[in-house]
C-alpha cells in the first residue's frame, strides 16, 4: 500500500524537524542550557501562583483569543499606544504565528525574501504552501543587510519579506529606515521582534502608517516563559481578521492565558531581567573580545555569535568540547548562510554561567595551544 501518494502537497514538501539540542538538554538536566536563547532564571513566585490558580479549571476548554478581549487588551497595554486589542492575535509560541502568516498569505508561485543567515523556521514552511524562499545575502561578511540588498531581489512574484529584528543568530538590527522603505514597496513585511526587549527599538508604531507591516513578539525570551508557548502578532485589524480565519481555535491553553495575564503585569520584574541579561551580555562580549582569534558580532539580543575560523578549532569541536564540560551551545556548521564550520552562538545566562563558559573556552584554547607545541 502506497501511503505517500495519498499525502497532501505540504507533506511532500516537508521533513520532520528534530531540534536535537533541546532533546540533549531535557535528557541531561545538569547541562547549562546556552543553546536556545531561553532565559536561564526560574519563573517568579507570581507565575507559579498563576498556574496554581487555574489547576482546578483544567477540565474546561479555554476561551478562544478572538473572544478573549481582556488578554488582548493586556498585551496592547504592554506594547504601548496606539496598539489596541483589535491589532492582536495569539499563537502557541511565535513559531505558530510564522506559519499562520504564511498560511494566511502564501499561494503557489509566491516568493518570500529572507535574509541569510536567519531563524531556520522561516525557510521551512513556505514550500508547504507552494512558495519559494529567496535568500537575501549580506553586503559583506559582517552579516549586515542594506535596503538595496532586499530591493534588488523584489519581483512581481514577491509576496512577503521576513526578517527577525534583532537578527537571530547574528544579533544585528535592521535600520528603521530600511524597514520603512521595504514597507513602501507595498509587499507584506513580517518583522519578528522575538528579542526586541533587549534592544528597545520596536517598530510597532509603524503599523498605523503601513497596513502591510506585521510584527511578531513572544513571551519566550525576555519574559522567560518559553515552556508556556505564547506568542502574539501585531498588525492592522484587517490582517488580524484574516489570520483569525485560518488560525486553529483554542490554540492557547488555560495555563498559557493565565500565565500571560500575570507575566505582562510585572513590568518591574521584566525590566530587571532585561538589565541583568544586558549586563551579562556586556561581560561575555568583552571577555570574548579579549580573545584575538575570535570574531565577535556585536549583539542587540540575548546571545552572541562568534566566528572561530582563526583558532584552528571548528565550531563543531567547540560545541563538543563545551558539551563535555557541561555547557550546551549552538553551532552553525554547513547550515544555510554558514557554509563552513566556523560559527557558534552562546545564549546569555546568569553571571555564573557566563563566567563558567568563558573559563571553559579558555581551557579549550589552552589545550589546543599545548597540542600545537607538542606537535612542533
Ligand atoms: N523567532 C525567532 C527569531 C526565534 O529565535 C525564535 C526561537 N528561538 C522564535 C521566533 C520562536 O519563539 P516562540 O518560542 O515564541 O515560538
Amino acid at each position: 500500500m502506497n501511503i505517500i501518494d495519498r499525502t497532501s502537497y505540504a507533506v511532500k514538501h516537508a521533513e520532520v524537524y528534530l531540534p536535537k539540542e533541546f532533546h540533549t538538554a531535557w535528557d541531561n538536566p545538569k547541562l547549562v542550557r546556552l543553546m536556545g536563547n531561553e532565559l536561564t532564571f526560574s519563573p517568579s513566585q507570581e507565575i507559579r501562583q498563576a498556574i496554581l490558580s487555574v489547576t482546578d479549571k483544567l477540565n474546561y476548554y479555554p476561551e478562544d483569543i478572538a473572544t478573549n478581549e481582556k488578554i488582548r487588551e493586556k498585551i496592547a497595554e504592554y506594547v504601548g499606544k496606539p496598539m489596541t486589542s483589535a491589532n492582536i492575535t495569539i499563537g502557541n509560541g511565535s513559531i505558530e504565528l510564522i506559519d499562520l502568516v504564511y498560511k494566511t498569505f502564501l499561494c503557489p508561485g509566491d516568493e518570500v525574501l529572507v535574509p541569510t543567515p536567519e531563524y531556520s523556521l522561516y525557510f521551512k514552511y513556505p514550500p508547504l504552501y507552494g512558495a519559494k524562499v529567496i535568500d537575501v545575502l549580506p553586503d559583506k561578511d559582517d552579516f549586515n543587510y542594506s535596503t538595496e540588498s532586499f530591493l534588488k531581489l523584489i519581483t512581481d512574484k514577491t509576496k512577503l519579506i521576513v526578517a527577525s529584528n534583532p537578527n537571530n543568530p547574528v544579533g544585528t538590527l535592521l535600520s528603521r529606515d530600511t524597514v520603512q522603505r521595504l514597507c513602501e514597496t507595498e509587499k507584506l513585511i513580517l518583522i519578528d521582534e522575538a528579542y526586541i526587549e533587549f534592544s528597545n527599538t520596536s517598530l510597532y508604531d509603524l503599523i498605523s502608517t503601513y497596513p502591510n507591516l506585521i510584527i511578531l513578539r513572544t513571551l519566550s525570551k525576555a519574559i522567560g516563559l518559553a515552556g508556556i508557548r505564547f506568542g502574539y502578532c501585531l498588525a492592522n485589524p484587517e490582517i488580524i481578521e484574516y489570520m483569525n480565519r485560518v488560525r486553529l481555535i483554542m490554540n492557547s491553553s488555560v495555563i498559557a492565558q493565565a500565565v500571560a495575564m500575570v507575566a505582562l503585569n510585572h513590568r518591574d520584574y521584566i525590566q530587571e531581567t532585561i538589565k541583568k541579561i544586558i549586563e551579562n551580555r556586556n561581560y561575555l562580549n568583552s571577555e570574548l573580545q579579549n580573545i584575538p582569534e575570535f570574531k565577535v558580532y556585536p549583539s542587540h539580543a540575548n546571545y552572541v555569535l562568534i566566528g572561530c575560523a582563526k583558532t584552528g578549532i571548528t565550531a563543531t569541536e567547540f560545541f563538543e568540547k563545551l558539551l563535555q564540560r557541561g555547557y550546551l551551545i549552538r553551532r552553525f556548521a554547513k547550515s544555510r548562510g554558514f557554509p563552513g564550520d566556523e560559527h557558534f552562538r552562546i545564549s546569555i545566562g546568569t553571571s555564573d554561567e557566563m563566567k563558567g563558559v568563558i573559563r571553559e573556552i579558555h581551557s579549550i584554547l589552552q589545550e589546543k595551544a599545548v597540542a600545537s607545541i607538542s606537535t612542533v
